[in-house]
């Protein structure tokens, strides 16, 4: 029973009450030419925590992702990831890298790999694992994500749902300590959007650190610590689900909130 408790959720609740920042992001400047793209940018995000960012289109949500990730340089402020600062090129930059999932809108899968091949391939080259070892972790990882029956398929045999659903398990292979998700389900069929919902609900309630640029507010209200509401470059209001849902405070997040509610 004990050991149940321990790896469960209410374990990363805890981690989270102790308030141990995972990621932390102090005074981002970014700007593309004249664009001020991302304007003092600060937002610390502990360990175990679901943090939803959303805003309206051409805010900076995607460039704060790819930010994070390093994708994007930036002129000024710091962005650490569990104590580490990152740096601006070489290995270190790379590990780091790795520590860091991405999942985007657009499943970006190898095309001309099978669906085990693409899970296995990053922890195979970048990780050095023996590859008896990742494929045993990306069956586990696929089986997870609902889709070990396709391991030998290619990308285009599967369906939107089900690539973006490897694109996750592909992205655990590497052990990251958090995970950045770039509207996930918005290029998917309606009928296929919760499939991956429930993945990742599934992976909040497991503990894992997670940003996740979405405009599913069911998602937000279900596996969300706290929204982080961006317009313009700058972050306007942070909040918990319910309180940024039912009393939005500045008048863009109420104008924001009437159009997509
Ligand atoms: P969001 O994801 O919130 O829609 P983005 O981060 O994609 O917003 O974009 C923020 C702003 O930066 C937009 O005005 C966009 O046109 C601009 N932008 C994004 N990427 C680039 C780029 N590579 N070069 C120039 N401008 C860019
Ligand atoms: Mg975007």
């Amino acid at each position: 029973m004990r050991a149940q408790v321990l790896v469960g959720p209410q374990v990363c609740r805890y981690c989270a009450a102790m308030s141990e920042p995972l990621v932390v992001i102090d005074k981002v400047n970014k700007h593309f030419g004249d664009l001020h793209v991302l304007k003092d940018i600060d937002l610390s995000i502990d360990k175990g925590e679901v943090v939803i960012l959303i805003g309206p289109s051409g805010s900076g949500k995607s460039t704060l992702c790819r930010t994070i990730n390093r994708l994007e340089t930036f002129e000024s402020g710091s962005i650490t990831i569990d104590g580490k600062t990152l740096p601006d090129e070489g290995k270190e930059l790379a590990d780091l890298r790795a520590d860091v999932g991405m999942v985007f809108q657009s499943f970006n899968l190898f095309a001309h790999k099978t669906i085990l091949e693409n899970v296995t391939l990053g922890p195979i080259k970048v990780r050095k694992t023996p590859k008896a070892e990742a494929d045993k972790r990306a069956l586990e990882l696929l089986d997870r994500v609902g889709v070990a029956h396709q391991k030998d398929k290619y990308p285009a045999q599967l369906s939107g749902g089900q690539q973006q659903r490897v694109a996750i398990a592909r992205s655990l292979a590497m052990n990251p300590k958090v995970m950045l998700f770039d509207e996930p389900t918005s290029a998917l069929d309606p009928e296929m959007v919760n499939e991956v919902l429930d993945v990742m609900v599934q992976l909040a309630k497991e503990g894992m650190t997670m940003i996740v640029v979405t405009h599913e507010m069911g998602f937000a209200r279900k596996a969300a610590d706290k929204v982080v509401f961006l317009a313009d470059g700058e972050i306007v209001e942070s909040n918990t689900p319910n309180e940024f849902f039912s009393n939005p405070t500045s008048a863009r997040a109420k104008d924001f909130l009437s159009k997509i509610l």
